[in-house]
């Protein structure tokens, strides 16, 4: 059965895109099979992997709102063993329509029930808010993995997110856990960024990965090819990287 990881902070642009990508290319080439839900209307997850709107015929916002078979969304990208179900500006409405609908908080997990067993991770890229998406992912995974950027803000709005944790684990999913923190956009040219991972450190302990994603010019440019990094520049630091953490990943899975 699939293992589901909520990628997630309300804060934009801290890398939770860029992470789901890399974390999910680097997982499939350690063979496992993997799925990538895109849950944020811009759609960031999707052109990431080289799908173009074109492509795309049903979406993430066809299985929430209208409850069609997430099958039916699915999409194969061109690196192996990674699939997505996509995400268009359509999803915007979500949010509002979802409000008025029967067990709104349960579409994502009802959904994915019908495929949990066709792949070994699904990570669910989280929209930069805390409305019914959020909520919809994080009823639907086992753990969240958090992408903090290493700046001097970085534990900014974590409590509003832990608060939401703990109001899913009540209402929800009694057994939603932290997978991990990640550390990631890193300068070592500063001082800053040593002062900041101390910090996070300090206040999430050993949940806090030992990889460190630096600020890497490459894994910016990856997306406009529509490549993974491992894909666009395999000898990279950036494939360097997320290589790493899959591995931490797995072992955290007894792999
Ligand atoms: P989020 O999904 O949290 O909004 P993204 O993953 O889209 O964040 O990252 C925000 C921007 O920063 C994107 O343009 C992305 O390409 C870039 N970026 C993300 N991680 C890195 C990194 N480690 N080094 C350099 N640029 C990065
Ligand atoms: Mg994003």
């Amino acid at each position: 059965m699939a293992y589901i990881i909520a990628v997630a902070n309300q804060k934009g642009g801290v890398g939770k895109t860029t992470t789901t990508i890399n974390l999910g290319a680097c997982l499939a080439d350690a063979g496992k099979r993997v799925l990538i839900i895109d849950a944020d209307a811009q759609g960031n997850a999707t052109s990431g992997v080289g799908i173009q709107k074109p492509d795309v015929g049903k979406d993430i916002y066809d299985v929430l709102v209208n409850e069609d078979p997430i099958s039916e969304a699915l999409l194969k990208t061109n690196h192996k063993n990674l699939w997505i179900v996509p995400a268009t500006i359509q999803l915007a409405g979500a949010e509002i329509e979802l409000t008025s609908q029967m067990a709104r908080e349960m579409r994502l997990k009802l959904g994915l029930a019908a495929v949990e067993n066709d792949y070994d991770y699904i990570l669910i890229d989280c929209p930069p808010s805390l409305g019914q998406l959020s909520i919809n992912a994080f009823t639907a995974a086992h753990s969240i993995l958090i992408p903090v950027q290493s700046e001097y803000y970085a534990l900014e709005g974590l409590s509003q997110l832990l608060n939401t944790v703990r109001l899913v684990q009540k209402h929800f999913n009694p057994h939603l856990a932290i997978e991990g923190v990640l550390l990631t956009m890193y300068d070592r040219r500063t001082n800053l960024g040593a002062q900041v991972i101390e910090e996070v450190r300090k206040y999430f302990g050993d949940k806090v990965y030992d990889t460190i994603i630096p600020r890497i010019t490459r894994l910016a440019e990856a997306p406009s090819y529509g490549m993974p990094i491992v894909d666009y520049d395999p000898k990279s630091k950036g494939t360097e990287v997320y290589t790493q953490l899959a591995q931490e990943v797995l072992k955290a899975h007894g792999e």
